[in-house]
């Protein structure tokens, strides 16, 4: 059945469906790709929330509402072009590795395998470079193009943002950053094979892009998702009360990572568990709905889950995935945590994904379960 014109959601339907319900995660990818971008049809308010800047100048494309992430109408679509199987889609093996290099491990957030794959495979030329996170400041990042060995190297570690300054009124500290609006500027560069590190709903949104040839998502030809259960988001009043409930002040938080728990290390060394229940008030309401943990769509997904500290879970999903881990692992960019016998490396493998794929359930369970709390508000 053709689609009619009038048929064809656009971002009013993004109002209603995702803004109202609260569940916008003010990725920007909305606005950023929006294809009457340079009439301004979008913008973002103060706060991050995309807004019509003049509504008379959006062309009804239809392109902001299918590339949301909050929105599953090319869920199936995606799936059959990825083969996805539950529960946690395509993949071809799984290990726990972590970077040959002291100088990545030192700064990465687990074993740094992330960052010695990307500058493997820029070595290699098979990318150009990488939409990663740069640290400008104590507490600020911003998603920046790596391309060279030490630009990625800076990117490493887990990281905060603090954009949007938690001294002025109304505000919000988040550990989400907006990776995904960093690929408009792919296009300004020429660039034609790109990395990308993102958690599931980034990926998705670049997924889904792809899916309907989105300029310049073509020219990410590599994908690098993270494990994510939430980000965080809150407030200063919020943060106030944080910093008395954990005896510590956020400024010197200097690593967050998040495994069976979270876990918080400070400048002073010291290193605090939290039950993901201690953390619940202020998780982004996006994340609650959200249900893909091991990012499903990514050609190589890793985590901390399901391995020791100082390693990496590297899940190899695709062909591409698999070329540039093998490739690294071979070249001793990386070097993968054997048992004493194959068997012992089987079982820990096994209980790995089993880690995965049961962390997996619980956020779909829990999407499920926001999603019925906004259904019969
Ligand atoms: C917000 C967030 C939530 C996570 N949740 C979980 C979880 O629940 N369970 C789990 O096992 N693992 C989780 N991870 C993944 C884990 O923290 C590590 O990033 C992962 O194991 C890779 O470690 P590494 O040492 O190999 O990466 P590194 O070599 O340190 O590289 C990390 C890369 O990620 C990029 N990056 C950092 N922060 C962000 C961000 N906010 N958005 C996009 N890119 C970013 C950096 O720029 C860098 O390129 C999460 C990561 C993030 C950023
Ligand atoms: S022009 Fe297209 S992408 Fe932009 S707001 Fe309108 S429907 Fe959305
Ligand atoms: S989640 Fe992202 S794409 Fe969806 S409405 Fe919010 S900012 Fe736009
Ligand atoms: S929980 Fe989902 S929405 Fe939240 S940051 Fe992670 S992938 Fe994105």
């Amino acid at each position: 059945m053709e689609t009619r014109h009038e048929d064809i959601k656009s971002f009013k339907d993004l109002i209603n469906e995702v803004q109202n319900k609260g569940i916008c995660g003010k990725c920007g990818g909305c606005v950023a790709f929006c294809s009457a971008g340079e009439l301004n049809a979008l913008g973002l308010d103060r706060d991050g929330t995309p807004v019509f800047v003049d509504e008379e100048r959006c062309l009804k494309c239809g392109i902001c509402y299918l590339i949301c992430p909050q929105i599953k109408a090319l869920n199936h679509e995606l799936k059959q072009k990825f083969g996805w199987k539950p529960p946690i889609g395509i993949y071809r093996s799984i290990a726990s590795a972590r970077a040959t290099s002291r100088a990545i491990r030192k700064v990465a957030t687990d074993g740094g395998v992330v960052t010695a794959l990307l500058t493997y495979a820029l070595k290699k030329h098979l990318i150009q470079g990488a939409v990663v996170l740069k640290k400008i400041g104590a507490f600020s990042r911003q998603p920046v193009i790596a391309t060279n060995p030490s630009e990625l190297i800076d990117a490493a570690g887990s990281h905060y943002e603090e954009s949007l300054h938690l001294d002025e009124v109304g505000r919000k500290y988040t550990t989400f950053a907006p990776t995904v609006r960093e690929v408009r500027n792919l296009k300004a560069r020429n660039f034609e094979r790109m990395a990308i590190v993102g958690t599931p709903c980034q990926i998705y949104t670049i997924r889904k892009m792809q899916l309907l040839s989105v300029v310049p998502a073509d020219s990410v030809s590599l994908t690098i998702g993270l494990f994510c259960m939430e980000n965080f988001s809150f407030s200063a009043k919020a943060k106030t009360k944080i910093e008395r409930k954990l005896k510590i002040k956020i400024r010197d938080i200097e690593k967050i990572n998040i495994k069976d728990d979270v876990i918080l290390r400070t400048e002073q060394g010291a290193t605090i568990h939290l039950p993901f229940s201690a953390v619940d008030g202020i998780a982004r309401p996006a994340c609650l709905v959200c249900p893909d943990f091991a990012n499903d769509f990514a050609d190589i997904s890793c985590g901390g889950l399901g391995s020791p500290d100082g390693y990496t879970t590297a899940v190899i999903r695709t062909g591409l995935g698999e070329k540039i881990y093998n490739g690294a692992r071979q070249a001793r960019v990386i070097e993968e945590l054997r048992g004493k016998s194959k068997e012992e490396t089987k079982i820990r493998r096994s209980e790995a994904m089993a880690k995965i794929v049961s962390f997996t359930r619980r956020k779909k369970e829990r999407a499920r379960q926001g999603l019925e709390r906004i259904a019969h508000a």
